[in-house]
């Protein structure tokens, strides 16, 4: 039976993550999946945070599935392929992971073995739409212009004429990606997907990308190689009682570019009294904090660009 793979790209914090919980949480899929997962930074958070699920997880940390760790991500997929004991795979990329180079092997791979690339997707923060694109084109718009379906995320904090603007920017990079602009929240999986299958003719497009390439990479792209380093991220297991008040001033803080660099993402676990434990995202425009399960010990990301590792030290 075929295997059919779906791509879960998007640039830190756009909800990668929160989306394959969604489909998970509402039963979209109903087969058994094996969920590849690529994370940046040296403390996993996703990883536990799906430990929850009943899913297969294959966790490949030590570098980017698109070019340090290529051989490794493709030694994955074709184990689980062999194995078959999957009739789905998700690969969720980091958010620096460049989506052209992953649909690049996920194809290659097709023309020997019985897998289909059925969904390419890439979310999208709508509210940090402008400065992403501003600082880190190269990661940002290879997202945008490779997806066959892109899914905007935080549409409900801004309004019908921001989104507007967002959307018709999009379309200049990738004319034909379904653009999917409702909240979430207000969408079941199954349309979100429903959307996104109805779409599938449209992954292959490679002879249109050298000219999506050329228009959006016009700065800051020396060659094929792209470099990641631009990011660092640092991390923390803790034991630390952090309360909620707390936990708000101190990302209230990092917004400050001049003391900690530019923070783009932080994601972390930890407990908030003696008793209570709660998971949180932030990205500069959002800060989501929800109760969850203790777990044996506190985790805390944090990623972005010069970020000033010391004070960060300091603050948590
Ligand atoms: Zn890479």
């Amino acid at each position: 039976m075929t295997i059919q793979i779906d791509i879960f790209s998007g640039f830190f914090g756009a909800g990668k993550t929160t989306l394959i919980k969604k489909l998970i949480d509402e039963n979209v899929y109903s087969k058994k999946i094996t969920l590849i997962e690529n994370e940046f930074g040296e403390i996993p958070i996703d990883g536990a945070f799906l430990k929850k699920y009943n899913i297969e997880i294959k966790e490949i940390k030590a570098g980017c599935i698109c070019c340090s760790t290529v051989i490794d991500f493709t030694n994955t997929l074709r184990e689980i392929i062999k194995s078959k004991e999957t009739e789905r795979i998700i690969i969720e990329p980091s958010g620096v992971g460049k989506l052209s180079e992953i649909v690049k092997i996920v194809k290659k791979l097709e023309e020997d073995d019985d897998i289909h690339l059925n969904l390419v997707i890439a979310a999208v923060d709508v509210t940090m739409y402008e400065e992403f694109t501003e600082l880190f084109s190269e990661f940002y718009g290879d997202q945008i212009s490779h997806a066959s379906t892109i899914l905007l995320s935080r549409t409900q904090n801004v309004d019908n004429a921001e989104l507007g603007k967002v959307v018709s920017k999009i379309r200049e990079i990738n004319e034909t990606a379904s653009i999917v602009t409702t909240p979430w929240d207000d969408i079941s999986g199954i349309d979100l997907l429903g959307l996104s299958e109805a779409d599938g003719q449209q992954i292959s497009r490679d002879e249109d990308l050298s000219a999506f390439d050329l228009e959006f990479d016009d700065h800051d792209h020396d060659d094929d190689d792209h470099n990641h380093d631009i990011f660092t991220s640092w991390g923390i297991e803790t034991p630390k009682i952090f309360p909620e008040t707390q936990l708000r001033s101190i990302f209230e803080s990092l917004k400050d570019e001049a003391v900690f660099g530019k923070v783009v993402r932080s994601k972390g676990k930890v407990q908030i009294d003696t008793v209570n434990w709660v998971e949180f995202d932030f990205v500069p425009n959002a800060l989501e904090i929800r109760a969850s399960e203790p777990d044996e010990i506190g985790r805390i990301t944090v990623i972005g660009h010069d970020l000033n590792q010391a004070i960060l030290d300091t603050v948590f």
